[in-house]
């Protein structure tokens, strides 16, 4: 049956695969897709829901005997309605193109992350994606009014609310959101969009060696106030292997060199106050020496060059391979302590391994790559050292990623027994016979 699948469809961004699915379906409707689930849970055929495959976690990966149920035709925009700024779209669309439909009208969606050319918006709301914007705007939950989804056994919930308030009895979309697809599937979505801000300049400045990330985020939050929209921070040796690729992004002043770099970015309503603000940020943090040089972009270009450092995360991956990815949530006071410590803890323990860490800083998420592994006991290894390293129940072991079937293993680090077994009663009500994503986030007995 594989044979006539592409191989596209075997495997997320993660690049594992664990089996032989059954077969691919992909509907062209949510009743389509409900007649599809309702026969597969006669048949107690287990189902692999897809988005656009960009999730690193493993959740989207059929396994053996899994049929495939891709989401990439339900991609129909159905409305964006300027006058409130909503938008109702099929799950199966594509971030990016949502995200420039609407800009045609004056708004954005405003959840962005590098993968918005292929991720779907069905696959950011079942794991309830963050990207680079969560410190202004929120998660995808915040961007959600409503959800159609269908149940295991072809029921379908619906239509998606599009109230800003509505307490009329359960908010029964907010389950499917970051249960990656372990409860539903998402068919359709309606989205609060948000007016395209008139100004976003972006500033990226390199830290003194005792300057904490958590006291530039501090000031920088007091100083920028509602204006900041990311806070995004390099370690030293994500900025080097971002300045040797050097095929995207651009050049950086030699001071960089060797230390951690925050890039920051801040929207307004006119250019003057914008960019005068931001002067005196930097003018200020230079005076007390926490920042000891500084680039701001002067145009949209600058700003995607500026941008485009940050995201060559996947060459610097690609360089890694095979690599293991984090995606911590940590308090941003413990960035650079967890940073250093699990670095150090690393080299010494796999002296031949690399390791580069940057993250949302001001969302408290710290990512990580680590590679190349030889083998699966050297990557446990490296599970080990990092969550390891990780304050136990006051952090989190994924903080946008998802549990997937990546992290299922440490998931007792991050939630307790009571919370796991509530998770477990909700899934057998919702589905009884096990047959959506299964595998995923836990075992079901
Ligand atoms: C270069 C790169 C950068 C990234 N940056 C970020 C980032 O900044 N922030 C972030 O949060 N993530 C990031 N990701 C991870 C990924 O893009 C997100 O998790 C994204 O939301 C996944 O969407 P998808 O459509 O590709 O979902 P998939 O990978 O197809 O699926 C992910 C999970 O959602 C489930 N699912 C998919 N569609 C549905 C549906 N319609 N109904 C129910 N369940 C469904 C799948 O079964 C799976 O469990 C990045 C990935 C890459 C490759």
């Amino acid at each position: 049956m594989t044979d006539d699948i592409d191989e596209k469809y075997l495997h997320d961004w993660s690049g594992t695969r664990y089996g032989v699915p059954a077969g691919l379906e992909r509907p062209r409707s949510t009743h389509e897709l409900a007649s599809l689930l309702r026969d597969a849970n006669q048949a107690r055929t287990p189902c692999a829901i897809q988005g656009g495959r960009t999730g690193v976690s493993g959740g989207a990966s059929p396994s053996n005997g899994e049929l495939i149920l891709s989401l990439e035709r339900l991609n129909q925009i159905e409305e964006i309605d300027i006058g409130s700024g909503i938008a109702v779209v099929g799950a199966g669309v594509v971030l990016e193109t949502l995200q420039s439909e609407a800009e045609k009208l004056g708004w954005t969606f405003p959840i962005d992350l590098a993968s918005r050319g292929s991720c779907q918006l069905g696959g950011n709301a079942s794991t309830n994606a963050g990207g680079c914007r969560v410190i202004k705007y929120g998660t995808t939950r915040q961007s959600v009014l409503g959800l159609e989804a269908v149940l295991a056994n072809g029921t379908v919930l619906g239509p998606p609310n599009r109230l800003l308030k509505n307490n009329a009895g359960y908010s029964l979309s907010s389950l499917f959101i970051g249960s990656e697809g372990t409860l539903g599937v998402i068919s359709r979505l309606a989205l609060r969009l948000t007016p395209v801000p008139p100004v976003r300049r972006t500033l990226l400045v390199a830290l003194s060696e005792n300057t904490g990330v958590n006291e530039v985020l501090r000031t920088a939050k007091i100083a920028l106030r509602d204006a900041l929209s990311a806070f995004e921070v390099m370690w030293e040796d994500f900025i080097e292997s971002a300045l040797a690729i050097r095929a995207r992004g651009r050049e950086l002043p030699a001071s960089f060199k060797g230390r951690r770099a925050a890039l920051v970015e801040v929207e307004g309503t006119d250019e003057q106050s914008v960019e005068a603000m931001l002067e005196r940020f930097v003018t200020e943090q230079m005076e007390c020496g926490s920042v000891v040089d500084a680039v701001l972009s002067m145009s949209a270009q600058d700003a995607q060059d500026l941008w485009a450092i940050r995201d060559s995360v996947a060459e610097i991956q690609a360089g890694m391979r095979p690599y293991v990815g984090f995606d911590l949530g940590v308090s941003p006071s413990k960035h650079d302590a967890v940073a250093r410590a699990t670095k150090m803890a690393l080299t010494r323990a796999l002296p031949h391994c690399r390791s580069v860490f940057f993250g949302h800083v001001g969302d408290g998420n710290l990512h990580a790559v680590v590679g190349p592994c030889a083998n699966a006991d050297e990557r446990g290894e490296v599970d080990r050292i990092v969550y390891g390293h990780l304050p136990t129940l006051d952090s989190s072991i994924t903080a946008e990623h998802g549990v997937g079937r990546k992290r299922k293993g440490y998931l007792l680090q991050s939630r307790i027994q009571e919370d796991i077994r509530t998770m477990k009663v909700l899934k057998t009500a919702m589905d009884p016979n096990n047959i959506l994503n299964p595998g995923r986030i836990f075992d079901m007995p």
